[in-house]
């Protein structure tokens, strides 16, 4: 794994508990032990843990035992019932005044729950999920979206920082949550119109390459199509390019959009788009699409389409 430390980071060796060394935890927590800090790490997963020694994490046999001597401690876990869960068994094991980071994706009302569970037992907390994928994980490259007091924010920004390249406060509890949701919503409908413009422009006789040429340079221009272009062959580096490898997995946005979806209907906001976005995600991975790339929607679109064409004739 890439050796990374930040300029930006803290010069002083932390003690960080570390729990969930997955896909992201793993080169996460490899990257503070990287930067000289003190990591102590748990995963139920043996191959997690096995891995995560070899990286130079001190693996213990439990979370309480990851928690008791830190000053930070770190979640990146699968979902909000995780995180509530694994809070309820492990904030009464750390020492008074310690700062949870729950890098997590997961909804607003679990974020903001479990900062209040923390802040009722004596500790710190912010919510940081992510962009950035394992890439970013690895290469330290991530953005962290910061929900939290100014002071708490203050306090994680230097750990952060080893990291990631972009740390940004957005505001009280769940606030990282909720700017992570409402990106993750522009993205997935944005692939989605891409997806049918290409779509439709194929029906049009229109070639890939010309409408990307047009759209990149027009109104039409977004991330979804000049860096994850859902067609082979205009961006070389998009995942359509090697079989629709992810990349950002459609599994991984059906998850986010799920969240978007549960907090426009908490909130009674009217949001078709972002609804039937979820929709989409969501039977896309159902019907196994899930470990591909989230461009790969755009083979869904091509399949409806040429199933409407059939039953139209
Ligand atoms: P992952 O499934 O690879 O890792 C999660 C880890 O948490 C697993 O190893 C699991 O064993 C561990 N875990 C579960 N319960 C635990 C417990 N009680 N104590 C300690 N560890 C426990 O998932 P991932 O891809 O690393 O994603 C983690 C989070 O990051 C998710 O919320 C995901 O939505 C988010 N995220 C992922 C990506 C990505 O590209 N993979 C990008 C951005 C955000």
């Amino acid at each position: 794994m890439t050796s990374h430390k930040r300029p930006g980071g803290t010069s002083m060796s932390i003690s960080v508990g570390f729990l969930g060394l997955g896909h992201m935890g793993g080169p996460m927590a490899s990257n503070l032990v990287n930067a000289g800090h003190n990591v102590v790490g748990f995963d139920p997963v043996p191959a997690a843990l096995e891995q995560a020694g070899k990286a130079g994490v001190s693996v213990v046999e439990s979370a309480e035992a990851a928690v008791g001597g830190s000053d930070v401690v770190i979640t990146m876990l699968p979902s909000g019932q995780h995180v509530l869960s694994l809070y309820e068994q492990i904030l009464p094991a750390a020492k008074p005044g310690t700062l949870f980071i729950d890098c997590s994706t997961i909804d607003v009302a679990d974020a903001r729950t479990a900062h209040q569970q923390a802040v009722e037992a004596g500790h710190r907390a912010v919510d940081a999920p992510v962009s950035g994928g394992v890439v970013g994980a690895t290469a330290g490259t991530l953005a962290f979206m910061v929900g939290g007091s100014e002071q708490d924010f203050t306090a994680a920004e230097p750990i952060l920082d080893v990291m990631g390249k972009k740390v940004v406060h957005c505001g009280s509890p769940g606030n990282g949550q909720a700017a992570k949701i409402c990106n993750n919503m522009i993205l997935g409908v944005s692939m989605i119109a891409v997806s049918e413009a290409f779509v439709l422009g194929e029906k049009l006789g229109l070639s890939n390459q010309a409408l990307f040429d047009v759209a990149s340079n027009a109104s039409g221009q977004c991330w979804a199509l000049v860096a994850n272009c859902p067609v082979p062959g205009p961006v070389p580096t998009s995942p359509a390019n090697r079989d629709y490898e992810p990349g950002f997995a459609a599994s991984l946005m059906d998850k986010d959009l799920g969240l978007a979806a549960n907090a426009l209907r908490a909130n009674g906001v009217e949001a078709d788009l972002g609804l039937r976005a979820a929709e989409l995600y969501s039977s896309f991975n159902a019907a196994g699409g899930g470990g591909q790339d989230f461009s790969a929607i755009i083979k869904d679109v091509r399949e409806r389409s040429s199933r409407k064409t059939e039953a139209d004739q």
